[in-house]
This record gives C-alpha cells, sequence and structure tokens, in this order.
C-alpha cells in the first residue's frame, strides 16, 4: 500500500463510519452512553476533510491527531495516539511486514494508553489479535475480523464505562472492538504476506 492508496482508505473510512453509525450506537447503547457511532463518524468525517496527500507517516500523523481532537469519547485518544505511534514506524510502501509491525505498535499504545489486557472485551481484543491473524491467514479479511469481535460478546467488561454494566456487559459485541474491526480491514485491504 502507498501513499496514494493509504490516504484514499483513511477518506473512505468516512463513508463506513456513516453507514456503521447506527449499528455502533445500537451496541454502545447496550454496555455504555450510546456515542459511538457519533463520535467514529465525527472522527472520520474531520479526516476526510482535513488530512490530505503526503507520505504514509504524514498521513498516519495527521489521521491521529485529527482523531484526537475530533473524538470527545475514549475511543479518540486510543485511536489517535494508536495512529500517531503507527505513523513512526510506517514505510513509504506499506508491504506485509510493514503491516505486522504496525499492528504490533497498535497493539503496543492501546495496551499502554487503555492500560488494558486481552478478555476485557474492548477494542484491544480486536487489535492485539490482528497481527497473529495476519501472520495465519496471509491477509486481514472482514470475516476472519468480525469473528475477533463476536468473541467479545460473552465477555464481562472490566474497563470503560461497559465496566458498570458488570454481568451485564455480557452479550453484546463491544463497541470498540466493532470499530476496530473496519479500521484494522482499512490499514491491511490489499496487502499480502
Ligand atoms: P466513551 O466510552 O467515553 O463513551 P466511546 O463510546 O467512543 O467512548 O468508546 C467506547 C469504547 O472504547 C469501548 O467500547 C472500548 O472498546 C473502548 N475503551 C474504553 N476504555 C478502554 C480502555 N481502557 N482500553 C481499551 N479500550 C477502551
Ligand atoms: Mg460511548
Amino acid at each position: 500500500m502507498n501513499a496514494e492508496k493509504l490516504l484514499e482508505q483513511m477518506h473512505g473510512l468516512k463513508s463506513i463510519f456513516d453507514e456503521k453509525e447506527s449499528e455502533l450506537t445500537g451496541l454502545d447503547r447496550e454496555i455504555g452512553d450510546g456515542d459511538h457511532g457519533v463520535n467514529m463518524k465525527r472522527g472520520f468525517s474531520a479526516v476526510n476533510d482535513k488530512v490530505s496527500a503526503g507520505s504514509t507517516q504524514d498521513i498516519l500523523k495527521q489521521t491521529g491527531m485529527t482523531l484526537m481532537s475530533s473524538i470527545g469519547g475514549a475511543s479518540g485518544p486510543l485511536y489517535g495516539f494508536s495512529f500517531v505511534k503507527m505513523s513512526e514506524v510506517a514505510k513509504e510502501e506499506i508491504d506485509g511486514e510493514n503491516l505486522m509491525e504496525m499492528l504490533e505498535v497498535f497493539d503496543r499504545t492501546v495496551a499502554e494508553k487503555g492500560k488494558v489486557e486481552g478478555g476485557e472485551k474492548t477494542m484491544y481484543d480486536v487489535i492485539s489479535k490482528s497481527a497473529d491473524l495476519f501472520r495465519e491467514k496471509g491477509s486481514l479479511s472482514l470475516e476472519d475480523l468480525q469473528q475477533l469481535a463476536e468473541e467479545t460478546k460473552d465477555m464481562i467488561a472490566t474497563k470503560g464505562r461497559a465496566a458498570y454494566f458488570k454481568e451485564k456487559s455480557k452479550g453484546t459485541i463491544d463497541p470498540g472492538a466493532q470499530s476496530a474491526v473496519y479500521i484494522i480491514h482499512a490499514l491491511g485491504e490489499g496487502v499480502e504476506k
């Protein structure tokens, strides 16, 4: 993936999150405050408006800064900071090896900033398994990523607002796990091992 394609993917997330707004809001209404759909839509609408051509590093950094300043919820700084950190390792042509590096940085950044581990029913459950998925399958399909989000259904949330729901958080996919599916799919589209 070169810079031109990456920019197309980042801009393309605007239409994805326009389309998925009600799905994400519905999930966040179950175990949160119902704003995750609006947050993601607002964030990537700003990315579409503000992020313009440059190197892959510029594009990822601008995307991260824009997400940090336009998303109010817990997800804004986590996604925003992760894009900034991924920009630091991105190559001009993001190949399979480089994508793997970026996903590992994504994993470490969310783990540190969110003080989160696997199994806590968050976006981290999708992010942290995506590098392994890519290694195993050689590409990142929407179907395989969705499977990772589905696995959060039976988990009990122990981080963020969903943690207040305790046992009752069971039965719903975590909203951030669902949005992570779309973000990681966009980053990996067309990249193969
Ligand atoms: P808020 O919870 O402030 O309303 P959002 O609704 O936009 O923010 O985002 C909620 C999502 O953020 C959750 O579904 C979860 O995936 C993620 N999240 C919240 N806290 C953490 C954390 N400490 N570590 C990782 N992810 C988190
Ligand atoms: Mg919310």
